[in-house]
């Protein structure tokens, strides 16, 4: 019997595994559909154990309109020859992704991106996101702030100082002079999150180009649509599961 519920256990897991797979090979690819993604850069992760230590991310050097399911590194945050394999990954998303999945437990998926109007309002002097739109409220005491850029994250250190910033429940880390960074419970919730901060970024950034005052709600109000977007957990789900819909009709081979 114990071998049983032991070999059903595993392949519970190795049925999730494989779904967070699917799940993040989705992400990666309509993420370049939405223009998101940058050059071969930028990350996505998602832990497949039950403390964080194990979770996939891309591969070094490959094109997110590329990425397939089978394509994702397996990694182990405790691994400390990770760098030395012959597929390292870039050792900026290494320091940063495996810090994160190992402290916040929370971060089950990991997304850090360079889209245009978040990188944009990091590099404003007030990167404030106001509250001005449904949108722009859902962001409302969820973003922290990173205003210590040094260059490229290259230690243990980095990764630990960005995981101590994630405090407090926030899901968004905006990186001064940097991108973007947003953490959540699934790859479902993570990527929602990215794509409405950067549809708030561009919300924002137009009414500042439009030279004129933004009509700002009160901290009251933009809590209370706050507090509403919460329920709409499954706009998330429905989200990707429409993409995944998308993706099976014309690009089937990210499942691969
Ligand atoms: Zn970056």
């Amino acid at each position: 019997m114990a071998t049983t519920h032991a070999s059903t256990a595993a392949a519970a897991l190795a049925a999730e595994h494989r779904a967070a797979r699917i799940d993040l090979a989705a992400a990666f690819r309509w993420f370049a559909r939405l223009n998101m993604h940058e050059s071969v850069a930028n990350h996505l992760s998602v832990a497949v154990s039950a403390d964080g230590a194990k979770f996939l991310i891309n591969p070094r050097g490959r094109h997110f309109a590329r990425m397939s399911a089978g394509d994702l590194l397996l990694l182990d945050a405790n691994d400390p020859a990770t760098l030395d394999r012959s597929d390292a990954p870039d050792p900026t998303a290494w320091h940063l992704h495996a810090r994160l999945h190992a402290r916040i437990p929370a971060a089950r998926c990991v997304m850090h991106l360079h889209p245009k109007y978040a990188t944009a309002l990091a590099c404003l002097q007030d990167p404030t996101m106001y509250p001005i739109d449904m949108n722009t409220m859902r962001f409302f005491g969820r973003v922290a702030l990173d205003d210590g850029f040094s260059g490229m994250a290259l230690s243990d250190g980095e990764g630990d100082r960005v995981a101590g910033l994630m405090s407090g429940g926030k899901s968004v880390l905006l990186l001064a002079n940097h991108g973007v960074l947003v953490i959540g419970a699934t790859v479902a919730a993570a990527f929602d999150e990215m794509y409405y901060f950067e549809r708030a970024a561009e919300t924002l950034l137009t009414c500042y180009a439009a030279g004129k005052p933004l009509r700002t709600v009160s901290g009251e109000l933009a809590a209370l649509t706050e507090r509403q977007w919460r329920g709409y957990g499954q706009l998330a789900i429905d989200h990707l599961d429409n993409i995944k819909a998308i993706l099976d009709a014309e690009e089937p081979a990210y499942r691969r």
